[in-house]
């Protein structure tokens, strides 16, 4: 807040104070103190009142003749003369005051409870004075530091007045795994270290360097370590930051970070989210968005505007490479690009390493079976892991997380926290069955992942859960194993309906995913011999976003016939397989059912074992 606001406002509250005071003091007179209602009853019926005012339920008034009351003051006891007095009319009414006020001569004054005019009016108004006036002070001072600067200076790079570049204390070892990535920028360091050696041996740098990869994989955890490692000056910002409300903001804040980086050289920027800035100009996305793509070229000006001896590097970061314009791609700007993958589990293991360094972890852990446990993570999602578990180990109290605890946190974040509700005998029988009919088509078929827990409590949106774990990641799935799989998630509605007679509707997510899966086999992995080794574009889902992208059609009426024909036939073949492995071991079925009902939750060593007995 601009300086010259505080002056008034401390000479008001001076003000203020001063006023109380005084009128304490007119009220106070001397010798005049609070008494009991019952003492001035006493006082009354002794003719000692000379006269009172009321005003609501307080009274004021004046003894005959002084007396002499006792006050408790920090512990001992004062005496004290009293003229006058202050009290209060009891909330029940004293219908015989009047009769004995006049009765014994009392001189009696009302005072109207309504506050004076003048204080009446001067609460109506100064609210609205004060207002104005700060209203009033802040357009000033906005207009002494130029457009745009009320409310806190939209112009600039982030709230900051030329951001000031952050020497981080990041480095490569604290990124565990991403080995390759590491390699890559490790070009990057030796430039900024020393930047004259590095040109004087032919290297050529790279001006921008694009880190792709999904969310949490640990992008801008790296872009710092870079800065870290080379120690130089780091400047981040989020490109989402660049936009707001006013048309040409976003471009001078990305003049302003650059010259601020520019001033510090050696340093790196650093821009976030890209994609938010950097998307195609004119495509429909955003819709030809104006302040955007001022923005977008005012980066491109000022990476183009580099010479050779300007030592800034830009990284930066997106989940969304194909939507970047083009321009933003060609040489000598982000001409490089780093792709982060999802970690597998060796990698897993070492980031969880970086992690339980911060908590109180049990020595007999070994992480890598949370690591193996935990396929598709990411690096923030285990760093998640590792914090939930720390959690629920404080919260019961325990001196050590252990592997329990790990195993827990993992579960709430796989499949959802536990959820109580209330479930009938019958609908836990109904789930009972479902979860045994996944997990038996499982343990039947050849090459399916192992059954890691089964389980009837509800978790999520899920009544009961077969998790199932691959022993290692995987990058090529055959297609016997996504045959099989497709069996499994039809297992469970094929139980119900063996044992029940009918389905029910807890098999829609099953049935989702088997929908999806069957049309990426048909449609992405030319997995029909009738449709043939095509791909098209349904059912095709962005490699960083795991969904699908709305996209024209690019084949025939007669094709789309054929894809849906395969893909029902897919399907069908599936729920053929589950219906007669399941059929085929009824019993089997009926002591897993069982002893789901019964435990809830089995792992799976234990379903090895009712197995055994069946
Ligand atoms: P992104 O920018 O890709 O969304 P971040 O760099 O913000 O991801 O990562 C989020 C968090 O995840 C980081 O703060 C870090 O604690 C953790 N993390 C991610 N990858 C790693 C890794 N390889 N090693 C250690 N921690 C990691
Ligand atoms: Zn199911």
């Amino acid at each position: 807040m601009n300086q010259s606001i505080w002056k008034p406002l401390i000479i008001f509250f001076v003000m203020i104070a001063a006023m109380n005071l005084l009128y304490a003091a007119l009220v106070q007179q001397k010798g005049a103190g609070e008494i009991s209602y019952s003492r001035f009853r006493q006082e009354l019926a002794q003719d000692n009142i000379k006269s009172v005012a009321m005003k609501g339920h307080s009274v004021k008034g004046e003894f005959r003749r002084k007396i002499t009351v006792e006050l408790t003051v920090q512990g001992g006891t004062v005496k004290r003369e009293l003229t006058a007095f202050v009290t209060v009319l009891p909330a029940i009414a004293d219908p015989t005051l009047m009769t004995e006020l006049s009765a014994r001569n009392v001189e009696v004054t009302a005072i109207s409870t309504e506050p004076s005019p003048l204080l009446n009016a001067l609460s109506y108004t100064l609210p609205w004075i004060l207002i104005i006036a700060i209203w009033f002070i802040g357009m000033r001072s906005a207009k002494a530091q130029g457009p745009g600067s009320f409310l806190g200076g939209f112009a600039r790079s982030g709230a900051r007045v030329y951001p000031v570049g952050e020497q981080v204390k990041v480095t490569f070892d604290d990124v565990a795994g991403m080995e390759s990535s590491k390699q890559e920028l490790k070009e990057i360091v030796d430039y900024l270290k020393d930047p004259k050696r590095f040109q004087s041996l032919g290297g050529k740098v790279p001006k921008g360097v694009l880190l792709v990869g999904p969310p949490g994989t640990g992008k801008t955890m790296l872009a710092r370590a870079v800065a870290g490692e080379a120690g130089v000056a780091f400047f981040s910002i989020s490109a989402s930051q660049f936009i707001e409300m006013f048309v040409g903001v976003g471009a001078s804040r990305v003049r302003d970070l650059f010259a601020s980086a520019k001033k510090s050289a050696p340093s790196i920027i650093f821009i976030d989210e890209l994609d938010a800035v950097g998307r195609s100009r004119g495509a429909g996305f955003g819709g030809g968005h104006d302040e955007r793509e001022q923005t977008l070229n005012q980066l491109l000006s000022e990476m183009d505007g580099f010479d050779q001896h300007e030592e800034v590097i830009v990284l930066s970061a997106t989940n969304r490479p194909d939507v970047l314009d083009p321009a933003l791609l060609r040489p000598g700007r982000f001409d490089r690009h780093v792709v982060i993958e999802r970690p597998d589990w060796r990698d897993r293991e070492k980031i969880l390493q970086v992690h339980v360094r911060k908590i109180p972890l049990d020595p007999a852990v070994d992480l890598a079976i949370i690591a193996r446990g935990t396929p598709g993570m990411t690096g923030a999602d285990l760093e998640n892991l590792v914090n939930e578990a720390a959690i629920t180990a404080a919260r019961e109290q325990a001196e050590k997380v252990t592997l329990d605890h790990l195993e827990r946190a993992k579960d709430k974040i796989l499949m959802g926290g536990e959820r109580k509700m209330f479930i009938s005998p019958l609908e836990k029988r109904i789930t009972a069955y479902h979860e045994a009919g996944h997990t038996l088509v499982a343990k039947f078929l050849p090459g399916t992942d192992p059954i890691h827990k089964v389980t009837i409590i509800p978790r999520g949106m899920a009544l009961g859960i077969t998790q199932q774990l691959p022993e290692d990641d995987r990058y090529h799935y055959p297609k016997s194993y996504l045959e099989s799989r497709l069996a499994v998630a039809l297992g469970g509605r094929m139980a119900e309906r063996l044992v029940f007679g009918e389905v029910s509707t807890g098999a829609q997510s099953d049935l989702k995913m088997v929908t999806d899966l069957a049309e990426k086999m048909v449609c992405q992995w030319g997995m029909s011999d009738k449709v043939g080794p095509m791909t098209f574009s349904r059912g095709e889902e962005h490699p960083f976003l795991g969904r699908k992208l709305a996209e024209e059609k690019s084949f025939s009426e007669e094709m789309a016939w054929l894809i849906d024909q395969e893909i029902s036939v897919i399907i069908r073949q599936a729920e053929e397989k589950a219906e007669q492995l399941l059929a085929g071991n009824r019993p089997k079925l009926d002591l897993l059912a069982a002893a789901l009902q019964e435990e809830e939750t089995l792992d799976g060593a234990r379903v090895e074992q009712i197995l055994a007995k069946g």
